[in-house]
């Protein structure tokens, strides 16, 4: 019970603001970028400093809250926000340090893709990550991150070197090659599971004028643009980087008259290498592919491409998504896609294939927490519409499409574009990996007080062990058994093993 001398005393402690329900500001301070998603914390701790960010996560400890992390906000599922909890808000944590000899840039947790682009860009270099300039890096990062530059340079977590971190009994490590390196790992990869994190710091490359922008075709073309682009990416050179996306012509000034509204397949571009390069690339693609009915692929900053969709979705849009790998293209999955993508539900609402080949694969599927190293593309399927009467029919829409490609894909899916799915596909999309993920999950964060996430279960909560905490206990006690075959060991306890694999508070 959360008495208000508690709250009094967090206040006094803390150098921001800790908001509350019935304050001015408490709604636009919990409102989420998903506006489907609505949340009602307890308290809202606005961290001003690190100091504050210690001092939150003891309190969350101490007083028994459920303790949510927020970095964007932009998580689809809401994991930046609770119900009657704690939220420790990252957004005012908003600065960008780029050190131009070292090509590295050190990262506040409140930063938005945006933020980052804008100041790297300056030093004629980029940070691969996401693709929409509104999303927050903390999130996006912890999950994996993707995007134009990933073929090139890999996920944001492949160049992830370090990471403040306040962990669960509001001690403080840095986390990387060097020491910590199992905290380092799971970050890169695990989500907020482990701690909060107070600083990135990014290896960063040279990136500044891509030839870049969007090419639309009719849907009567669109299988032909799928098969052409199965067959050309695995050969095209890792500087050229094109997404596919099943899509509709949004009504704005942007794009012609004619072909508002029109269900469409497209080509997101963006080359990073030499422009001259690139456009001999590009040149060769339109004339293997139908004539597009929009063509906007020409030399732009890599800011502007990256904030190309900004106007398109502002926050409080509605947004049910669903993603999975997906390793084949085959034309039984191109037939599904032009049957769901070329009917959604709303204007906004879309597919998007985005590569993960090329620098990606070249790291080992246990170098990271992130396993699904050997895909071709990681696929989000999102329903998104402005009104909320419209929430079910997008859910739908986004379920049904989703359900319909799973013969067709590789199994798990990447956690950004999960929605709350139970624990059976947290594991799946670790694979291998989950196991570490346990134990490091046991050794930093034993008590689970960061569940508020695609949830990693320590090996014991409340006193019970969960299903991994099972397996690992019976492992050790084989391994025991073996290595004293002659001598009467004791077996580990596990009079009140439980397959049980769902945690208090835990999202479900
Ligand atoms: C419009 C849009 C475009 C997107 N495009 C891409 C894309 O191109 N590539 C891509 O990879 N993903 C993309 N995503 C998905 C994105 O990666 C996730 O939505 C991600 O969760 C956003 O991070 P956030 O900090 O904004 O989220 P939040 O909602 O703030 O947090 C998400 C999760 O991360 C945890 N977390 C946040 N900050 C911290 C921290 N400092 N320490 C510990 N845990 C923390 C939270 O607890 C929560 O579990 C996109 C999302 C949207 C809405």
């Amino acid at each position: 019970m959360l008495h208000s001398k508690d709250v009094t005393a967090l206040k006094e402690k803390l150098r921001g603001t800790v908001i509350e329900r019935g304050d001015a500001v408490y709604d636009e301070a919990r409102a989420l970028y998903n506006g489907m998603i609505d949340k009602h914390p307890r308290l809202i701790a606005r961290c001003a400093d690190v100091a504050d960010v210690v001092t939150a996560v003891r309190f969350g400890a101490e007083n028994d809250l459920l303790t949510a992390i927020r970095g964007g906000g932009h998580s689809g599922p809401g994991l930046g926000s609770c119900d009657d909890g704690l939220v420790i808000d990252l957004s005012a944590l908003r600065s960008v340090r780029v050190d131009p000899s070292a090509r590295t840039v050190r990262v506040g947790p409140g930063c938005t893709q945006g933020d980052v682009d804008h100041a790297a860009h300056a030093f004629g270099l980029a940070v691969p990550a996401g693709i929409v300039s509104t999303t927050g890096v903390a999130g996006l990062t912890l999950g994996g991150g993707h995007g134009y530059l990933s073929r090139k340079y890999g996920l944001t977590i492949d160049n992830l070197l370090e990471a403040d971190v306040v962990l669960a009994d509001g001690s403080f490590v840095t986390a990387s090659q060097r020491k910590h390196e199992d905290l380092l790992w799971a970050l890169r990869g695990g989500g907020g599971n482990f701690g909060v994190v107070t600083s990135f710091l990014f290896r960063a490359h040279p990136v500044s004028t891509v030839l870049a922008g969007p090419m639309f075709w009719a849907t009567e073309d669109a299988a032909e643009v799928m098969r052409w682009y199965r067959d050309w990416l695995p050969n095209a050179p890792e500087e050229v980087s094109a997404f596919f996306g099943m899509k509709t012509v949004p009504p704005v000034p942007l794009f012609p008259e004619e072909i508002h509204n029109r269900h469409i397949g497209a080509l997101i571009w963006c080359c990073s290498g030499p422009i001259e390069e690139a456009e001999r690339v590009v040149a060769a693609a339109r004339r293997e592919l139908p004539k597009p009915i929009f063509d906007h692929v020409g030399p732009m900053p890599f800011p502007t491409l990256q904030s190309l969709f900004d106007p398109l979705l502002p926050k409080g849009l509605q947004w049910y998504w669903k993603g999975d790998f997906v390793r084949e293209l085959t034309d039984e999955a191109i037939d599904i896609h032009l049957e769901h993508g070329g009917n959604p539900p709303t204007g906004l609402s879309l597919m998007h294939l985005y590569p993960i080949d090329g620098a990606v694969r070249r790291v080992a599927s246990d170098a990271t927490a992130w396993s699904f190293r050997d895909v071709t593309w990681s696929m989000v399927i999102a329903g998104i519409d402005p009104d909320p009467s419209n929430a079910g029919a997008v859910t739908t829409w986004a379920r049904s499409y989703w359900e319909a490609l799973r013969p067709h894909t590789a199994g798990g899916g990447y956690v950004n574009f999960m929605m709350e799915e139970g624990q059976g596909r947290v594991q799946a999309t670790y694979g291998p990996n989950y196991d570490r993920l346990v134990e490091v999950k046991s050794k930093y964060d034993p008590m689970n007080l960061f569940r508020v996430n695609q949830n990693i279960l320590p090996e014991v909560v409340d006193g019970r062990r969960t299903a991994a905490g099972v397996s690992k206990a019976r492992a050790t006690r084989k391994a025991a058994r073996k290595g004293a075959s002659a001598i009467d060991m004791p077996s580990p306890d596990l009079s009140d093993e439980t397959a049980g694999d769902q945690a208090p508070g835990q999202p479900g």
